[in-house]
């Protein structure tokens, strides 16, 4: 017989097959999003049945296949059962959830990936912060996980901190003067920031797990924030997400 591995993960999706079963994609901290074949899942008595409901965080136990992993048990840490109640909740974790799958890939360790995921939705959960701050704080932490980052603390070029003009073509914050000698500025829209919204982004790349959803912003910086994180996705990540959809129906509300 086969040996088994243990593993520690999310459900990030969950579909229906044939009469009883379920597919399920599992983002790990070990061997990063794989697929998994759970048997019986759907029959109400299933061992299967509660550790397969989507964003069920814990640890998993598969066996390897040739192509797919089977689900053999799980041990269920955190339900995030609630979040289906809430419709907007649950469209903002679906698209934290299609970024973290586009991010991971079998094989490739996703431990940041996933302890992200997890604090988030656990922010979610928990209620006080507004979700459009939470959906900034998660893009941006993930963005500088994939290694996809500006500089947001000095000057590119001069590394002075009296700084807070962001060139996303540059690369990140330059002064006036750095910023007149260097080519790709010109013609450029450069994004103008608060000191409040600056250090807010600070923050978040900086925090440590358990504070990052811990503080609060004006409406005012909420909107600086949500305006840089829309024009550096645009310039850093060229991909439209389909639960996008979703969130721009619930802003228009
Ligand atoms: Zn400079």
């Amino acid at each position: 017989m086969r040996e088994t591995i243990t593993v520690t993960g999310m459900i990030l999706q969950t579909s229906p097959l044939k009469e009883y079963d379920r597919r399920v994609e599992i983002l790990t901290r070990e061997r990063g999003r794989i697929s998994a074949f759970a048997q019986g899942a759907r029959r109400p008595n299933s061992a299967l049945s509660a550790c397969t409901i989507l964003f069920t965080f814990g640890t998993f136990t598969l066996y390897p296949g040739r192509d797919s992993y089977r689900l053999q048990s799980g041990s269920i840490q955190t339900q995030f059962g609630e979040l289906a109640q809430d419709y907007d909740a649950l469209c903002y974790c679906s698209y934290f959830g299609e970024m973290a799958r586009y991010f991971t890939r079998e094989g490739v360790e996703a431990s940041r990936e996933l302890m992200l995921l997890y604090v988030t939705l656990r922010a979610v959960m928990h209620g006080k912060m507004t979700l459009p701050l939470v959906r900034v704080i998660y893009e941006l932490r993930l963005m500088l996980i994939e290694g996809e980052m500006v500089e947001l603390f000095q000057c590119l070029h001069c590394g002075t901190k009296e700084v807070n003009t962001v060139y996303l073509q540059a690369g990140g914050l330059l002064c006036p003067a750095c910023a007149a000698k260097d080519k790709t500025t010109k013609d450029a829209y450069p994004i103008q920031l608060s000191s409040d919204a600056l250090y807010t982004l600070q923050y978040i790349l900086t925090s440590e797990w358990s504070k990052l959803y811990a503080f609060g912003v004006s409406e005012e910086v909420l909107r600086e924030l949500t305006h840089f994180m829309k024009r550096y996705l645009g310039r850093y990540l060229p991909h439209q997400f389909k639960s996008e959809a979703f969130l721009k129906q619930i802003l228009r509300k």
